[in-house]
């Protein structure tokens, strides 16, 4: 069995848990990136591409199974759907984790609290606005009233930053003012349970500078591009609804997108001190897992060993393979 994957966001913890499982591994990688790859000894088999449209075109191996990850969805958006190398997990899945709408949807289905959409005609709070396939919240802004939403929407199409298309897909929501984390999920189908292996925080920049200076005073707007992530232990009153969440995303997806979530999600989470917002969710594995590469303090409780999400992806391959029934993991 060969595990393959495209070389950048989780791709070295990816290749290397498959590795620590005892599976051949493969990465395909844009040309001049391929010495990572070499340098961290995580593959030997490389893979060079002009363009990650390339991998629409690649001939997999016949004992091939790809693991999608955040990079694909953001460069190839709806075509990463039309790879030809079965993927561990549901692609339907990739395609509700796109699309804004379908994303809340599922969300909603859940019953899981989703920050309150509004038109712009009647921005009346601190609300947040996101463009169509946003690349880790680059170009997202904030505004309180219809003037301040129109004044900075025509200095974005000024510059050439947003096209009209994008403003009439952007998405307004209410700002949550809470402390965000991610949740990573694992849903096993050989053990029939939602596994919660670990949680990070993303540092993104400029948001996470900002508390170092007075804002007001500078003027300065926030954005939100991931530069890397932190680990996260939260209080023990909390996790009860972290796991319930994770259950119910699931038990929607099974209803909303047959045969639902297959392996790693997460829920994008902001917390108040009320209550817990989720305003998105992913349905693969997430950058922030590359923090627990030896294992988490919560993958500890249910793993006495070191289960990074990756590992226990080829894990749960391993045994699918065992029990002969990898067709069920695999889209
Ligand atoms: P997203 O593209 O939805 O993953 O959002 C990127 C980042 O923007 C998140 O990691 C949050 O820091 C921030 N963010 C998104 N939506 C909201 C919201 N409704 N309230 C507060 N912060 C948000």
């Amino acid at each position: 069995m060969i595990i393959s994957t495209v070389g950048s966001h989780s791709a070295l913890q990816i290749l290397h848990g498959a590795k620590q499982e005892g599976l051949r591994t493969k990465v395909y990688c844009l040309k001049g990136k391929e010495s990572l790859y070499r340098r961290y000894l995580v593959t030997k088999n490389i893979v060079s591409l002009d363009s990650y449209e390339d991998l629409l075109d690649v001939k997999p191996e016949s004992d091939e199974i790809f693991i999608p990850h955040g990079t694909i969805i953001a460069t190839l958006d709806e075509k990463a759907l039309e790879i030809p190398i079965p993927i561990f997990g549901n692609r339907k899945g990739l395609l509700w984790e796109m699309k804004r709408e379908k994303n809340l949807q599922l969300l909603q289905d859940a019953a899981i609290r989703t920050p309150k959409s509004m038109d712009y005609e009647n921005i009346n709070q601190p609300s947040i606005v996101k463009f169509p396939g946003a690349k880790g919240g680059e170009g997202y802004f904030l505004c309180s009233s219809k003037e301040e939403f129109e004044r900075k929407i025509s200095n974005l199409l000024n510059l050439g930053k947003i096209s009209k298309k994008d403003v009439a897909e952007a998405q307004i929501q209410e700002y949550i003012v809470g402390v965000t984390m991610y949740p990573h999920y694992f849903y096993s189908i050989i053990y029939d349970r939602v596994e919660m292996l670990g949680i990070d925080r993303r540092y993104e920049t400029n948001v996470d500078a900002l508390g170092r200076i007075s804002q007001e005073k500078m003027n300065i707007n926030p954005s939100y591009k991931v530069v890397g992530n932190q680990p996260l232990i939260i209080r023990e009153s909390l996790l009860p609804e972290i796991l319930d969440y994770g259950d119910r995303l699931l038990e929607s997806s099974k209803r909303l997108f047959s045969p639902g979530l297959i392996g790693p999600y997460c829920i994008e989470l902001a917390l108040t001190a009320e209550e817990m917002v989720a305003f998105e969710f992913t349905s693969r594995i997430v950058a922030g897992t590359s923090l627990y590469i030896s294992g988490s303090p919560y993958s500890n409780f249910l793993f006495n060993e070191e289960m990074s999400m990756a590992r226990r992806i080829a894990r749960e391959i391993k045994m699918a393979m065992g029990q002969r029934r990898l067709e069920e993991f695999l889209t």
